[in-house]
C-alpha cells in the first residue's frame, strides 16, 4: 500500500456543519410539517448581476470565432482584470499597487491553501480563534502546524478574539512568522479601525513576521475608521499580503475568482540565508501549478469593475447588511450580547444571562423557533457559547425568522 502524507491523520473530523446538517435531518423528520429557516447559511443566496452576465456572454461570444478565441490564458491573469483590479481597488483609494502585484486565482480558499507552499515547514503560525477553519487545516496538512501524539499543537499561536477587546486579538508575546488575519471577520462580523491595524503591521515590521489579510468581506465595509485594505496602512507592502475573493461581495461562490496581492517589496529567505522576493517564488508556483482561470470568468469578473459594476456591489452587500442589522437588533432584544452585522453580514452572538453551550442555544434555536444556526465553538474554542447567523437568506424569510423569534421569546 502506498504510504499517505501522515499530517491528515491529525485533522479534526469535519464534524461543524455535517453535524448541523445531521441534526436538522433529525428534526425533519420527526416534524416533517415544521419549515426550519436557514439563518446559518454560509454561502450567498442572490443572482449574479446583468452586467456580469451580459460581460460572460460576450466573452462567450469571442470563444466561438477563431478571431477572438482565447485558449490557455496568462497564470497569473489577463492585464485587462489585473489593471482594473489595481485602479478601482487600490489606486483609486490611494494605495499604491501595481498590476505586477496582483494574481488573479480561482478564489480565497485555494489561495490560502496553495501559499503554504512558498513557506518553510518551521514557521510559527498565529491564528484569529475563533476563526475561518481553513487556515488552522491549511498548515496542520503542509506539517507547520504539528499535533504531538499528546495532542500539543506545535508552532501554532492562538489570537483570542473575544468581547474584551472587541473581537480584535491582542498582539503575541512571542515571535509569530505568518499571522493570519480576516476582517471583516468571519464568524464574528468585527471589523478593525486602521489604527489597531497598524499595531500589527508594526509589530510585523518588527519582528520580520508576515501577514496574511484576507479581506473576502471588503465590500461590507461602512464606517469610515474600519480599514478595507490592510495596504491602507503605510509600508504595510513591506510585510503584508492580501487575499480577496468576488464570493461574497458578487455573488461568485460558484463562478470561482478571486485574487492575492503580491507586493514585491515582500522579501523571504532560502535555507542557507539567500533572500528573494515572495512575489517571484508565488510567481513560479502559479506558472509551475496553475493555468489560470477561465477568461469567461474573468470577464465577469471585470465587469464588477464598471461603474455599474460597483454599484451593484454596494447594493448587494446593503441587501446582506439589512438582514444582518435586522437579526442583530431582534437579538438584542432578545437578550443576546450581540456583534457583528455593522460592517459585515455575519452576527455573533451569545445570551446575557445563561451560559449554555453553543450546541444547547443551537438545538433549542431550532425546537423551539424552527430557526438554523451555526454553533460558535466550530470556529475555535474561543467561540464556546456563541452562535453565528448570517444576513445570507433573502429579506423576507429573515423577516420571518426574527418575528418567530420575538414571538416565541425562546427566553435563552
Ligand atoms: C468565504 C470565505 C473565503 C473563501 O472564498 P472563496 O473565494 O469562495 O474561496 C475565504 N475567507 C473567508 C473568511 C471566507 O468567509
Amino acid at each position: 500500500m502506498i504510504p499517505v502524507n501522515d499530517n491528515f491523520r491529525f485533522l479534526e473530523k469535519s464534524y461543524l456543519f455535517s453535524e448541523v446538517g445531521r441534526r436538522i435531518r433529525e428534526f425533519k423528520r420527526i416534524n416533517p410539517e415544521k419549515e426550519i429557516i436557514r439563518m446559518d447559511i454560509g454561502d450567498v443566496t442572490r443572482p449574479l448581476f446583468p452586467c456580469v452576465i451580459e460581460s460572460m456572454k460576450e466573452a462567450l461570444e469571442d470563444m466561438s470565432e477563431e478571431a477572438t478565441f482565447k485558449g490557455y490564458g496568462p497564470e497569473q491573469g489577463y492585464d485587462f482584470l489585473r489593471e482594473a483590479i489595481t485602479e478601482e481597488d487600490y489606486v483609486k483609494r490611494g494605495i499604491n499597487i501595481s498590476s505586477d502585484e496582483i494574481f488573479v486565482g480561482d478564489g480565497a480558499k485555494s489561495d490560502l491553501g496553495n501559499l503554504g507552499e512558498i513557506f518553510s515547514k518551521d514557521c510559527r503560525i498565529g491564528l484569529m480563534n475563533p476563526s475561518y477553519p481553513a487556515y488552522y487545516d491549511d498548515n496542520v496538512i503542509d506539517g507547520r502546524i504539528r499535533i504531538t501524539e499528546s495532542g500539543k499543537r506545535l508552532n501554532l499561536i492562538n489570537l483570542e478574539c473575544l468581547p474584551e477587546n472587541n473581537f480584535i486579538p491582542s498582539l503575541p508575546r512571542e515571535h509569530v512568522d505568518i499571522i493570519y488575519l480576516c476582517f471583516p471577520n468571519n464568524p464574528t462580523g468585527a471589523a478593525i479601525t486602521r489604527d489597531e491595524l497598524k499595531k500589527w503591521v508594526d509589530y510585523a515590521l518588527n519582528q520580520g513576521s508576515l501577514i496574511i489579510y484576507d479581506s473576502a468581506y471588503e465590500s461590507f465595509v461602512r464606517e469610515g475608521d474600519k480599514a478595507r485594505s490592510i495596504f491602507e496602512i503605510e509600508e504595510a507592502d513591506k510585510v503584508a499580503m492580501e487575499v480577496r475573493s468576488f464570493s461574497k461581495t458578487a455573488g461568485f461562490t460558484g463562478v470561482r475568482c478571486g485574487y492575492t496581492v503580491v507586493p514585491k517589496n515582500l522579501t523571504g529567505k532560502f535555507a542557507n540565508n539567500e533572500t528573494v522576493s515572495l512575489n517571484s517564488l508565488w510567481l513560479r508556483r502559479q506558472t509551475t501549478k496553475f493555468n489560470g482561470v477561465s477568461y469567461i470568468t474573468q470577464k465577469g469578473a471585470f465587469a464588477l469593475y464598471s461603474k455599474e459594476g460597483r454599484r451593484c456591489i454596494e447594493e448587494n452587500s446593503d441587501y446582506y447588511l439589512r438582514n444582518a442589522r435586522l437579526i442583530g437588533a431582534t437579538l438584542s432584544e432578545q437578550g443576546f450580547e450581540v456583534s457583528g452585522a455593522v460592517n459585515s453580514p455575519y452576527v455573533w452572538a451569545r445570551p446575557k444571562d445563561s451560559d449554555k453551550d453553543s450546541w444547547s442555544l443551537f438545538q433549542e434555536l431550532l425546537e423551539k423557533c424552527n430557526i438554523s444556526v451555526t454553533p460558535g465553538i466550530g470556529f475555535g474554542k474561543s467561540g464556546a457559547g456563541y452562535i453565528r447567523l448570517t444576513g445570507f437568506n433573502s429579506y423576507e424569510n429573515t423577516r420571518r425568522a426574527m418575528e418567530i423569534l420575538q414571538s416565541k421569546n425562546p427566553g435563552l
